[in-house]
């Protein structure tokens, strides 16, 4: 059984010894800042941190460390830009145009922001391409939206006394914290819908991966946003974090992360009656019934959980299979998970990379430890550790209860809990047993058993042979511990938008 290194050596500017862009060198080479009221400028009082590149454990970057009087400052360039700033009385054509301009320039910078995200974060480019993608027809899609937002007029009980309608109106100063498991996409789902609706915003992004955000705000620089719409503040989530979830002056808080946090958001949020949306934590169920394809459900549990190295809110990650096909998917499954070429993410054929930290290197493989300890066993050959990186070789575990650590909490990496159940009632309630509520997928050929399961599954998205698929169009989110409020689709608008009811006197 592999386990990683204690220690991580570390080796200075690893992924220079790779063929990035120049683009992506010069970018990296250069002091990093934030980006409030429309100018680039240092912490307030010169505190930094650094970012490291999880391939190598070696220096990337140092990026100021957000105090509380930055934070301030950028809700208060924020709140001028709503009140007093063009932004919210721009014709809706105009805010669409520039958006589609951010997309236009994105597509251009594509290939310098996957390496970027791809240094910062771990993840193999391949990956880090498809979201930079996925990335900017999310931008384009709800671009469209900005012309779109529309009220509704009324026939009134009596209609004599007066005419009315309602105008949607954009909720005002919003405050946008993300994770490090998805960079690039989690800002552009948290910055642009409040955009399309007139709002303005303050994002502080992971500390483990702001790169790609600063790189996201000088885009945003160069298509000439007014100055105060969209500022960006790097820190630590304790400070920088909740110095903004707490601030009076944000009038909306948006938020991804663990399930923890969000609830300290929510409590900092009630505070000023701020509005919150929260994408939290996840342990969701892969149910595989006997009426399967089992090539394709194994091929399927197997991306459902190593994707972006298992680090995925909705992930897979937890295994029901019907018992005559237990073995058979266990085993499959185990196999190809031996199959992954775990590389640097920079590395060509890299399928996994390392994970974003250490510290959530030794998480993962103390969730690994403590399955083994409760009574799990190790479908996977060991591997041998890598000297360098925080890698974790994807893991299956079978024979697990619902009763085990590894199955009850969110581990967040590339491990695979499995377990047999008999009859589909069993199986449902396995998957229900989770304080969470986020995703959960059903592998069967049977239209009559997957349409017995959907309703009974209680999970924000629920997948029919096929797993983590999201779409620009399609609302987003969780039931239960994995949150409220979703995003994607025209729903996503509902959170930066308030209804104003106009009554005129006939
Ligand atoms: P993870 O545990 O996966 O790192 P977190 O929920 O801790 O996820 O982090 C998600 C985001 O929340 C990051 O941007 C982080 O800086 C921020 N954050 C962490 N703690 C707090 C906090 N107490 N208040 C506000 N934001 C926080």
């Amino acid at each position: 059984m592999q386990r990683v290194a204690e220690e991580t050596p570390i080796a200075e500017g690893e992924w220079q010894s790779y063929d990035v862009s120049a683009r992506t060198k010069e970018f990296l080479s250069k002091n990093k800042r934030m980006y409030i009221d429309g100018a680039w400028v240092e912490g307030a009082d010169g505190e930094t941190f650094r970012s490291f590149d999880p391939a190598t454990g070696s220096d990337i970057s140092c990026l100021p460390a957000a105090s509380k009087q930055d934070v301030s400052r950028a809700v208060s360039a924020a709140r001028c830009a709503f009140e007093k700033g063009p932004w919210r009385d721009y014709l809706p054509a105009e805010r669409e145009r520039l958006l589609m301009q951010l997309a236009d320039l994105m597509e251009q910078h594509r290939q310098p922001i996957a390496e970027i995200e791809t240094i910062d974060n771990g993840k193999p480019l391949a990956e880090a391409l498809a979201s930079a993608d996925g990335t900017i027809a999310y931008i384009r899609y709800m671009a469209g939206w900005s012309t779109k937002v529309s009220g509704m007029s009324s026939t009134l009980s009596d209609p004599n006394c007066a005419q009315a309608y309602t105008r949607r109106e954009p909720v005002g100063v919003v405050g946008a914290i993300i994770p490090w498991n998805l960079p690039i996409s989690m800002a552009a789902w948290k910055v642009i819908p409040p955009l399309v609706t007139g709002c303005t915003v303050v994002l502080k992004p992971a500390e483990q991966t702001s790169l790609s955000a600063i790189y996201l705000a000088e885009l945003i620089e160069e298509v000439g946003f007014p100055k105060g719409v969209f500022n960006l503040i790097t820190g630590m989530g304790s400070t920088a974090g909740a110095e903004l979830a707490s601030h009076p002056g944000i009038n909306k808080i948006a938020f991804t992360g663990s399930t923890l946090v969000g609830k300290s958001i929510a409590h900092a949020a009630a505070g000023n009656l701020s509005r919150v949306s929260l994408e939290l934590g996840g342990k969701s169920p892969v149910i595989v019934l006997e009426d399967c394809n089992l090539e394709v459900a194994a091929r399927g549990a197997a991306d459902a959980i190593f994707y972006n190295q298992g680090q995925v809110c909705c992930a897979g990650s937890r295994l029901y299979v019907q018992r005559g096909l237990y073995d058979r998917v266990v085993a499959e499954v185990a196999a190809i998970a031996d199959s992954i070429k775990l590389a640097p993410g920079l590395e060509p054929g890299c399928q996994m990379g390392p994970l974003v930290s250490a510290e959530q290197q030794n998480r993962v493989s103390n969730y690994i430890e403590s399955g083994l300890e409760e009574g799990a066993s190790l479908a996977t050959q060991p591997r041998p550790a890598k000297q360098t990186g925080y890698f974790v070789s994807p893991t299956v575990l079978s024979d697990t209860s619902n009763e085990m650590k590894v199955v009850k909490e969110e581990i967040f990496g590339p491990v695979l809990v499995a377990a047999p159940f008999e009859s589909i009632d069993e199986a449902i309630e396995l998957a229900n047993d989770t304080p969470y509520g986020l995703g959960a997928s059903i592998w069967s050929d049977s239209l009559s058993n997957v349409h017995s399961i959907i309703p009974k599954l209680r999970a924000g998205n629920v997948w029919v042979n096929t797993h983590n698929l999201v779409d620009p169009s399609l609302p987003f989110g969780g039931m239960k511990a994995s949150g409220y409020g979703r995003e994607l689709g025209s729903e996503q608008l509902d959170a930066y938008l308030e209804t104003k009811s106009v009554w005129i006197a006939s």
